[in-house]
């Protein structure tokens, strides 16, 4: 996850990290991000749900 950007209510799922944030413009995003090292994976999403949903069904490469 960039370190630019303050995420809220950050929660865990399985190896994935979801949490909100503000862009530039006000908008709110959703990040699904994987903590697994050489995983990289890591994506926005416009509804919080979709980004869990994303976090929950990601097939980590690395594990
Ligand atoms: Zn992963």
């Amino acid at each position: 996850m960039s370190a630019r950007r303050r995420f809220r209510q950050l929660v865990r799922i399985g190896p994935v990290q979801v949490g909100s944030s503000y862009d530039s413009r006000g908008i709110e995003k959703h990040t699904a991000a994987c903590t697994a090292p050489r995983c990289g994976f890591s994506a926005d999403y416009d509804s919080r749900a979709a980004a869990e949903l994303a976090a929950r069904t990601h097939r980590c490469p690395v594990r």
